[in-house]
């Protein structure tokens, strides 16, 4: 009777132990394919052309980029917004995956949710923040979607003092992004320097490349605090990327933008981290709603009814 009580607690302790193991097996294959991300930091620079960035051969406008942050990541030179090319509707088609007319004048919320939403309500103990020098991007945090109106909200340090506050300096956003990201550790950001935009709509040139330089500048900064920060440090993916570009020359030239000619179109595009392929240059054509899909890939969210798809050409794993 001993040996059969023994021989029951026996099979039972085989019967878990087999049970948990293959549990152990599958949460870990759930889980992620792998990937490393686990912040994802997006710089939008408000529209310079890709004549004056990556587009120019010599990279005078862009050195930091060109030169040491390219070395960390990828490049994509066929990289397009193919929707509207005004700035609220080309941070919505990289916030959300979809390409929508969206009052550009700040009067109209999102009527789809964001990743920022997404990714808010999947993870509510974690942080996301929208940091930007136009205040009318907070609007982005936000949508009319009856079930996300109100819900899921990101933190937002936009303009001014908030939405209908007027735009503030390219400098002070960067100053305001280096003490979140310090201080308050959001796991997914979006980050507008506004200046190429306004100094291009002013029609001064030497404003507008002086800004680009300085755009570049300000990433560095930023570059240098994920590379020692240790929250951020090797699990941090960071996207730069344009909004919107502004006309070919032929097209009216670079003081505005809003169609569809290619400098409208045409913009940057530069990805680095974690599990990105290093020094790289691709010129698979990607587009601006693609940002929105492959943020979810990386932080593990659901984004449904997006547009885009996964730029599956920058992973490692695909090399
Ligand atoms: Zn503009
Ligand atoms: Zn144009």
């Amino acid at each position: 009777m001993i040996y059969l009580k023994n021989y029951l607690t026996f099979l039972v302790i085989i019967t878990l132990t087999l049970y948990s193991c293959k549990k152990d097996v599958e949460i870990i294959e759930e889980k992620d394919e792998g990937l490393k991300t686990e912040n994802v930091i997006i710089i939008i620079i408000d529209g310079p052309r890709y004549a004056e960035t990556w587009g120019d051969n010599s990279h005078e406008n862009i050195p930091y980029l060109a030169k040491t942050i390219k070395l960390k990541g990828i490049v994509n030179t066929n990289f397009f917004n193919n929707g509207f090319t005004y700035t609220l509707p080309g941070h919505l088609a990289l916030s959300t995956g979809r390409y929508y007319p969206i009052d550009n004048f700040g009067g109209e919320l999102p009527p789809f949710p964001s990743i920022y939403q997404y990714y808010k309500q999947t993870y509510p103990d974690k942080n996301c923040w929208i940091i930007s020098s136009k205040d009318k991007i907070e609007l982005l945090s936000n949508t009319s979607e009856s079930d996300y109106n109100n819900k899921y909200l990101a933190n937002t340090d936009c303009g001014i003092n908030g939405l209908g506050s007027g735009y503030r300096e390219d400098s002070i956003t960067t100053y305001n992004t280096i003490n979140i990201l310090t201080n308050e550790h959001p796991s997914l950001v979006l980050i507008n320097l506004k200046d190429p935009d306004t100094w291009g709509h002013a029609n001064n040139w030497e404003k507008y490349i002086e800004s680009i330089k300085k755009s570049d500048e300000y990433i560095n900064e930023i570059v240098s605090l994920i590379d020692t920060n240790p929250y951020y440090k090797d699990k941090t993916t960071l996207f730069i990327t344009n909004d919107h570009g502004r006309h070919e020359d032929a097209y009216g030239g670079f003081q505005n933008h809003g169609d569809n000619c290619e400098g409208c179109r045409h913009i940057m595009f530069f990805g680095y981290g974690p599990d990105f392929k290093k020094n790289s240059t691709i010129d698979t054509r990607y587009e601006l709603v693609d940002i929105a899909n492959t943020t979810a890939k990386l932080l593990n969210f659901n984004l449904p009814n997006s547009n885009g798809i996964v730029m599956e050409e920058l992973f490692e794993k695909n090399n």
